[in-house]
């Protein structure tokens, strides 16, 4: 018998699961360890109900489906979001469009919905945006993209746990949390029992990454710092977005390098006519974030994440300390709560007034955010990307550089750390051992980490001779 344990039942450890078992070789007993609980008992402790998109860490981010349980479940179909998937695929030899459309098919199979939201349909306009973005310098990625919508996601996951249990013979644990394992890939649990295993996947997502880092070093895996995603959340009138967010992509992604300092800056999460909510990270660090949820209906605003990606080099690697540090200083300055300013306070160099915002032309969609200045918080170089990305984009997306756009502070994406290992995911330094996901800094998102998963899984099969 060949014991595989996979740590993690996120996109990562299901679709690992899931390739390994279709081989449904009888010589492989497979077990899943999901330190959460199972869909039906994922409760949110701060909201006393089921989890709520707005806290970070929270229940949201643990349990069988993963952090995207509770998601709307966009799924970007595109081999260059979510990680360089393409890269990764090739060089496991993989076809990375073959995997995506597997993951796609694999989720409709499951309950996902049959819309598929394809900017290629509307080809003339797709024609048009690229021009005019082509026109200042701005890339714009076209990504089909299938909702899967927050009030379907755990029925999906719940019908992907039973067919990997039921019909594929995979062994899946809830509330069974891994706390450390060594070389000899043997894994110990929280109730203090060991169990050593033939192959081990780690896949614990951004819940795990510290735990895993910290792991890794003790073990003598390397790790490496990713770059940074820092920035604000920018709200406008939905109108402002509405040809390009109903007529061409839900959610749009701009690419564009600033001039002054030659920084990447993008949009991300944007969500048409939905509201920007408050995240706690950690105690006393709050930031941004925006959700659509249908249960609160629609918003008069549609908003989404500006982001600075910043590499960092010696003496300073540790990317996610500087975006604590920063996000920190907005938190004390907003007096433990998010900042929000108009645009063109934050052009103009004043602090915005709760008297001046609630007579601004668009009204914010979070009101638990205190009115100041986020020049106060931010370096100076990330203000002059965000004003100069700003202005950019309202060359392809008239009235977002509008004295009226509010700007809330900060928005922070941390990155795991990337752990070192060969084209199949598996450590250079301990045979047999692999990582996939967020967890691993290998991914962003549930596409992303459902390729990793299964590039992992076919390391494995192949080093048991059953690809
Ligand atoms: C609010 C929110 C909205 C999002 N919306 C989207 C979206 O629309 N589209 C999209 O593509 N992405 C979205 N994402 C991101 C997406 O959810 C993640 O990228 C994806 O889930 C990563 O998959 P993963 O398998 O790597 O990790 P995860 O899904 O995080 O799963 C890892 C699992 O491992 C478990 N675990 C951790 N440590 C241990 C341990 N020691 N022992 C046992 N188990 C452990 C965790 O409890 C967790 O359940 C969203 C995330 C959040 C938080």
């Amino acid at each position: 018998m060949v014991k595989i344990a996979i740590v993690g039942a996120g996109a990562a450890g299901l679709f690992a699961a899931n390739e390994l078992g279709k081989t449904k070789d009888s010589n492989l007993e497979i077990h899943v360890f999901e330190q959460g609980a199972e869909v039906n008992k994922r409760f949110c402790p701060l909201k006393n109900g089921y989890a709520c998109a707005q806290c970070f860490p929270c229940k949201i981010m643990s349990g069988i489906g993963g952090a995207g349980l509770f998601s709307s479940g966009i799924l970007n179909l595109h081999k260059h979001i979510g990680g360089n998937l393409e890269e990764l695929c090739n060089k496991a030899r993989l076809n990375v469009e073959e995997i995506i459309k597997q993951i796609d098919d694999f989720f409709l199979e499951h309950g996902a919905p049959p819309t598929l939201f394809d900017p290629h349909e509307n080809g003339k306009k797709l024609h048009e945006l690229k021009r005019r973005c082509a026109a200042v310098d701005v890339r714009f990625i076209p990504i089909r993209q299938r909702l899967i919508g927050s009030e379907n996601t755990p029925k999906v996951i719940k019908s992907i746990q039973k067919f990997l249990e039921n019909d594929l013979g995979i062994q899946i644990f809830p509330n069974r949390e891994v706390i450390s394992f060594d070389k000899e890939r043997r894994l110990t649990f929280k109730d203090g029992k060991t169990e050593q295993f033939d192959y081990i996947l780690f896949a614990p997502g951004r819940w795990g990454m510290i735990w895993l880092a910290n792991q890794c070093e003790i073990n003598g895996i390397k790790t490496f710092h990713e770059p940074l995603d820092i920035g604000v959340r920018v709200e406008v009138p939905s109108i402002i977005l509405e040809e390009i967010c109903e007529e061409i992509q839900r959610d749009p992604k701009f690419h564009i390098i600033t001039p002054t300092y030659n920084d990447f800056i993008r949009t991300f999460c944007v969500n048409h006519k939905g509201y920007v909510v408050k995240e706690t990270y950690e105690e006393k660090i709050v930031g941004v974030n925006g959700h659509q949820l249908k249960k609160d209906g629609d918003s008069e605003n549609s908003n989404f994440a500006f982001l600075i990606r910043q590499f960092l080099t010696s003496p300073l690697e540790d990317t996610t300390e500087y975006g604590r540090s920063i996000s920190k200083q907005t938190s004390i300055l907003g007096g433990y709560k998010p900042l929000i300013q108009t645009l063109g306070d934050l052009r103009s160099g004043h602090r915005s007034r709760a008297s001046l915002i609630s007579r601004n032309l668009v009204q914010p969609t979070l009101r638990d955010a205190t009115p100041g200045d986020i020049a106060m918080a931010f370096p100076y170089r990330f203000i002059v990307d965000i004003l100069e990305g700003l202005k950019i984009l309202d060359k392809i997306i008239p009235g977002v550089n509008n004295a009226s756009t509010l700007i809330y502070a900060p928005e922070f994406k941390r990155s795991a750390k990337r752990i070192d290992t060969n084209e199949f995911l598996e450590s250079r330094a301990i045979k047999n051992m692999f990582f996939a996901g967020d967890g691993a800094g290998i991914s962003r998102g549930i596409i992303g980490a459902a390729v990793t998963g299964i590039i992992a899984a076919c390391g494995i099969l192949r080093k048991l001779h059953l690809e």
